[in-house]
């Protein structure tokens, strides 16, 4: 599919999708991203797990004109995100679906315990394949929607500290770019999202510095103007997104010396 086409998909209103579904929406980023798109003639389906904050989130954005419904679960429930997403649907054809809801977790100096390990999967590659799977079929049919998976940075190489989570988000990254070439003949456009640091509560608990950090807000802005244009990867900031290809390239045991130095999450 050609840039071109998917902006012909948002032509209903001045390029810009009309029902956007978020998981994970209650916080962070996904909240940050309902409200960039809130605005009058928007429909948002939000999806979180704390219901104050998913409220809080919901009444901001229909105070920007956003028609808004929420709905609290957990990603990892096959069943329930089939049953709402496929409800979401049939209120109004979901034009963008945005697999956000993530979590992270680190080493610290010890070892990454089976159940992290077990937990960062369900919900970053599992809980990913529960929002998409149950769109595709019916975006396929009508031939129109888009799809952005929220990768990280963190998936172009394992770093000490947060092997499962850097794992998790190459699982989803590289799934979805193969995906997008499955699907962008039947319409359906896939982005995969790799941003930098974000202040977010996910990043709060950081112990070292995080080069290039940037707001909430701001990411969600830079992901908006990706989507638009149906850029393929959405990597931010450019000089981290450099410094990361960069280090990827050097040679095996360069690479590794560095990463054993890196602080650890
Ligand atoms: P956050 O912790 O503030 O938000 C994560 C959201 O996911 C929360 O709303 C949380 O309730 C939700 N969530 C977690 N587990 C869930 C589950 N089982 N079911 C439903 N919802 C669940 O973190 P964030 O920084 O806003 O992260 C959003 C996404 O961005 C994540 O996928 C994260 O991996 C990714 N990301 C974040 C950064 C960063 O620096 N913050 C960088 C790159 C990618």
């Amino acid at each position: 599919m050609s840039r071109r086409q998917v902006n012909v998909v948002y032509s209903e209103r001045m390029g810009e999708p009309c029902h956007i579904l978020i998981t994970g929406a209650s916080g962070g980023l996904g909240a940050a991203l309902a409200l960039v798109y809130a605005a009058p003639g928007t429909r948002l389906s939000l999806h979180g797990r704390n219901a104050e904050r998913l409220a809080r989130v919901a009444a901001q954005a229909r105070q920007r004109g956003a028609e808004v419904s929420t709905h609290l679960g957990d990603v990892t429930d096959a069943q329930c995100m089939a049953a709402w997403i496929e409800a979401s649907d049939r209120m109004a054809a979901i034009d963008l679906i945005i697999a956000n809801a993530g979590i992270s977790g680190g080493t610290s100096q010890r070892q990454e315990s089976a159940d992290q390990v077990n937990a960062i999967f369900a919900v970053n590659v599992t809980g990913v394949f529960n929002t998409i799977h149950p769109a595709l079929p019916l975006m396929t049919r009508r031939r129109r929607g888009q799809i952005a998976i929220i990768s990280s940075l963190a998936s172009f190489r394992g770093f000490a500290g947060a092997p499962a989570y850097c794992a998790s988000k190459a699982a989803v990254r590289v799934y979805g770019e193969g995906l997008r070439a499955e699907v962008a003949r039947q319409g359906i456009a896939i982005n995969v999202v790799c941003p930098g640091f974000i202040k977010t509560p996910m990043t709060d608990v950081n112990p070292f510095p995080m080069p290039f950090l940037m707001s909430a807000e701001h990411a969600a802005q830079v992901i908006r103007l990706g989507l638009i244009s149906n850029r393929a990867r959405i990597a931010f900031p450019w000089p981290l997104y450099a410094a990361i290809r960069f280090l990827t390239a050097l040679p095996q045991l360069i690479m590794e010396w560095i990463v054993v130095w890196l602080p650890k999450k």
